[in-house]
């Protein structure tokens, strides 16, 4: 942490080169900027920064360089259960970049690509697509409408349309390394006038350098091409239910070869009961048991029966020319999943009837919406941490985890919430530990449930793909040493002076 000369004498010459609009240390905006979901106290920021360019991000960096002060970038800060706008630790100085940068450079229509700065959000995405009268439609969440496209894409979030993984949409960037030198990736490094193929050609010469700033701390992304789909005429949801939780093993071996094949293109979700029913209820025995226990199976059927839900729902969908078009896909479909007696379809009126499922379909549908979000509110608190590991698509094995990950959350006295992103050879596990940060005990027992359910993971051999600030340095633990010194190597090579963000996915 740099000390308080240091920061003085920083946000002196930024606000002095950049304006006194570019920084703040305002009581109230360090107080907001220090918030987040996690076990530990708000990290107070020294300072929060918004620049309005490359050319003012660069003059931060150099800046910092000259002071040694340690810059946290954030897009729009909507990271809710892995950090919200809060750095990594206290008295770093909060870049905030999606305020003042959040232009759409371009759409093209004709190549389906965008190229945004980091303040662009789902929602002014959407928007923007609709005002244009684009035939393009993005791949939405189901975090905040208000998250940035290229922050969520920079963490390896996911969608659960077709082009899902957001990361992998991402083409051709211009970053600001920790040095303050700035960089074109990909066809954009090309010294010349202009760029034909920076948004469209992936890898293009050389080594792939995009990688570099997903999920590190080694550069400043001030705007990305991310591709998008053309809008398909019709989108067709479809919904299973299935009654019992173990019925996860059969699940995922059915859904297995619907997306080997791409019979599907949608990412196939498994979702299991209170991961839906949360986003409209709160916990119905929390008070009784003073949120020190899981809620009771009884309880639990009880609500699966009021929201006519099983202990799993899957869900997907399909693109076609109309409903008509899709309907022979639909049938294989339902004959696939309810072959074993188990799997009951949703129709859509039925599905259209059951708030949890609508959130889904809109997902799929590219519109985004506050929808999953709500479950926050299931306990009292506020408190939510994301656990994120990824399981290869062998139901005997995806079975196993989640019986062993159950047992977790109810040794913690914590609920189950898990949705598993299905595509052909792993599944992504949005596990969702809602705890009330109010209550010490309770805050205690959420930190202790996420290591418990990272160290069965990892015993087991499997590794998280992304984690909330407050636990990045113990998953980067859990690495072979020679991988943590390489990150530690490209970090002095780019960033010599440790300004962007030291500790940032456990890279100091
Ligand atoms: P979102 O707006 O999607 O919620 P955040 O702004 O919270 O995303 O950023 C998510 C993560 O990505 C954070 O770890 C943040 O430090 C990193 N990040 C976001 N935007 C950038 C950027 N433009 N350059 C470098 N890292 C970024």
């Amino acid at each position: 942490m740099a000390n308080e000369e240091s920061i003085r004498a920083f946000v002196q010459a930024v606000s002095g080169e950049l304006g006194s609009e570019a920084i703040s240390t305002g009581e109230e905006v360090l107080t907001r900027y220090g918030e987040h979901t996690l076990p530990g106290p708000d990290l107070r920021p020294a300072a929060v920064a918004f620049p309005d360019s490359t050319q003012a991000v660069q003059k931060l960096v150099l800046a910092a360089n000259r002071y040694r002060v340690p810059l946290y970038p954030i897009s729009t800060g909507q990271n809710i259960g892995l950090g919200s706008r809060s750095s990594v630790r206290a008295g770093q100085v909060v870049v905030d970049l999606g305020r003042r940068m959040s232009r759409v450079i371009e759409v093209n229509e004709a190549l389906a690509y965008c190229v945004v700065e980091p303040g662009v959000t789902f929602q002014a995405m959407y928007d923007e697509l609709v005002k244009r009268k684009s035939k393009l439609m993005i791949s939405a969440t189901a975090g905040p409408p208000q998250g940035s496209l290229l922050g969520n894409a920079l963490d390896k979030g996911g969608g659960s349309g077709a082009y899902a993984d957001h990361f992998g949409t991402l083409c051709g960037m211009e970053v600001v390394l920790g040095s303050g030198d700035v960089i074109r990736t990909g066809d954009g490094s090309l010294e010349s006038a202009s760029h034909l193929n920076w948004h469209v050609s992936k890898y293009s010469f050389g080594p792939y350098l995009e990688g570099l700033f997903t999920q590190s701390n080694y550069g400043i992304v001030t705007r990305a091409g991310m591709w998008v789909m053309p809008r398909p005429p019709h989108i067709e949801s479809f919904f299973f239910t299935f009654p019992d939780d173990t019925d996860l093993h059969q699940i995922v071996d059915l859904i297995r070869p619907l997306k080997l094949s791409n019979f599907v293109p949608t990412q196939i979700r498994a979702t299991n009961d209170l991961y839906l029913i949360a986003a409209d209820c709160v916990h119905p025995e929390y008070g009784q048991s003073g949120g020190k226990k899981q809620i009771t199976d009884e309880a639990r059927r009880a609500l699966q029966k009021r929201y006519g839900l099983g202990s799993w729902t899957v869900s997907g969908a399909f693109y076609g020319a109309s409903r008509q078009a899709v309907q022979p896909q639909l049938d294989r479909v339902i004959a696939h999943f309810t072959r074993s007696g188990k799997g009951r379809f949703i129709a859509l009126e039925e599905a259209n009837e059951i708030a949890p499922l609508r959130i889904s379909m809109n997902s799929y549908e590219g519109v985004p919406g506050e929808g999953e979000l709500k479950m926050l509110r299931w306990r009292p608190g506020g408190g939510t941490i994301w656990f994120l590991p990824r399981t290869p698509m062998i139901g005997s094995v995806a079975n196993e985890f989640h019986l062993a990950s159950r047992g977790i959350c109810r040794d913690h006295g914590l609920e189950y919430m898990v949705s598993n992103v299905c595509g052909p050879r792993f599944a992504r596990g949005v596990h969702t530990l809602v705890y009330n940060r109010g209550d010490a005990e309770e805050t205690a027992r959420a930190d202790a449930c996420y290591r418990a359910l990272a160290l069965e993971f990892a015993g087991k051999g499997v590794f998280v793909g992304r984690a909330p600030t407050a636990y990045q340095g113990f998953h980067q633990g859990q690495r072979m040493s020679a991988f943590v010194e390489a990150c530690a190597a490209i970090k002095r090579a780019l960033d010599p002076n440790g300004i962007i963000a030291p500790g940032k996915y456990g890279i100091d």
